[in-house]
């Protein structure tokens, strides 16, 4: 067993009405048994970093705005049973309208699906990565409704309000340029101080907090020095806002599997050309961003980034590719991949990701042992949320 912090060898776990009750040895007559004898079992895994868009293919424009919203968020209903069944118990969604209803969906018990942690909308400037398009009017973008566009400290508060108010359970903004928009770049800065400390205070004030998409160091850095509680992909980060991150407690979501995705695979899942140019910096660099967040003790979380279904081998539903890459890529240990892809998640506040007594029984049984070859992350066995059973018999 590992129990999301390390390898602790044979156990029993008694689990009652969702919660686990002790860990150790176990005897009596129990309603429910699984026989994990020889298999490798582990807290339910996280995705930090998804989008329930419900697309096809990596054209994001063509996806998002060629095709009925209703039929992606139909579609993103099957994402939710195969990502839960696959093993992954939590999403924290980064950014999606959809993943509120979903949200509700799981929570009254009518769709099967893992744990969600909501974005809602993203709150972006105007030219921001917020926009997939900057050729067309703003206002094409506010109408077809991905992200909240403001400009200046009070259009900040007030967009900040208008999402928390559409249910969003944090605050995601965009605090650079990004890949799959259209004209800005990576490297560049988006929001300012002003903006970001706003949109800080309106998150803090009900309790939570904000993420930031940041791969150019500058803008990560008005982000950090504002007040964000995490950096999305992170890809550009220089030493100096790696060790202000550490100081400050803000967690890295290098998010390897969508970079992964569109360098190898992009042109044939259809990604713009603007996608396919500017990929190559954020890939490159990664690794040893990476490196230097290890050796300064950032903590790290599996994101996958993904929004859109392949067809490929990094798909949505084998968001377990996070924490292989993490290893395969990004130079993480296997055991600092799993606790990625689990307890690291507690960080952000998230009660999961632990097989301790009261912590809430999703666990995942492997046919395998990831700690030694991590692609057995794709062998689930048994799937348990909150102490159902999803997948197994
Ligand atoms: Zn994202």
């Amino acid at each position: 067993m590992f129990n999301g912090l390390e390898v602790v060898g044979k156990s029993d776990i008694v689990v009652e009405d969702g919660v686990i009750k002790g860990v150790g040895e176990a005897g009596g007559q129990f309603d429910v048994e699984v026989d994990a004898r020889g298999m490798f079992v582990m807290p339910g895994m996280v995705d930090a970093h998804f989008h329930f868009g419900g697309s096809k293919g990596g054209d994001l424009v063509r996806g998002t705005l060629a095709e009925d919203s209703k039929v992606r968020l139909l579609r993103a209903t099957t994402w939710a049973s195969r990502i839960v069944e696959a093993g992954i118990t939590t999403v924290r969604d980064c950014g999606e309208p959809n993943a509120i209803p979903l949200r509700q969906g799981v929570n009254e018990g009518w769709l099967k699906g893992p744990r969600i942690f909501a974005a809602g909308r993203p709150l972006s400037q105007t030219f921001g990565h917020g926009e997939f398009l900057h050729t067309v009017p703003v206002e094409w973008n506010e109408y077809f409704g991905f992200a909240e566009i403001c400009d200046g400290r009070e259009e900040c508060i007030r967009g900040a309000r208008r999402v928390l108010r559409e249910g969003s359970d944090f605050i995601k903004i965009m605090a650079t340029g990004g890949v799959l928009s259209q004209r800005d770049k990576p490297e560049w800065p988006q929001f300012t101080h002003e903006e970001i400390s706003a949109i800080v205070h309106e998150a803090e004030k009900v309790g939570t907090y904000v993420a930031a998409h940041a791969h150019g160091d500058r803008g990560a850095r008005v982000a950090v020095e504002s007040g964000v509680k995490s950096i999305e992909h992170g890809s550009l980060l220089s030493e100096e806002t790696l060790k202000l991150m550490a100081e400050r407690g803000v967690v890295l979501v290098p998010t390897l599997s969508i970079q992964e995705l569109i360098h190898k695979h992009g042109k044939q899942i259809g990604v713009n050309d603007w996608g396919l140019e500017k990929i190559g910096s954020v890939r490159e660099n990664i690794p040893r961003v990476l490196a230097t967040a290890k050796r300064l003790g950032i903590t790290i979380l599996t994101g996958t980034d993904l929004g859109f279904e392949s067809g490929l081998e990094i798909d949505v539903g084998r968001n377990f590719m996070e924490p292989v890459l993490l290893v395969e890529v990004g130079g993480l240990t296997n055991l600092e991949a799993l606790r990625a892809a689990t307890s690291n998640i507690r960080k952000l506040g998230l009660n999961v990701g632990l097989i301790a007594q009261g912590q809430p029984a999703d666990i995942v049984v492997i046919d395998g042992d990831p700690a030694t070859h991590i692609r057995d992350l794709a062998k689930a066995k048994w799937v348990i949320k909150a102490g159902a059973v999803v997948k197994g018999s």
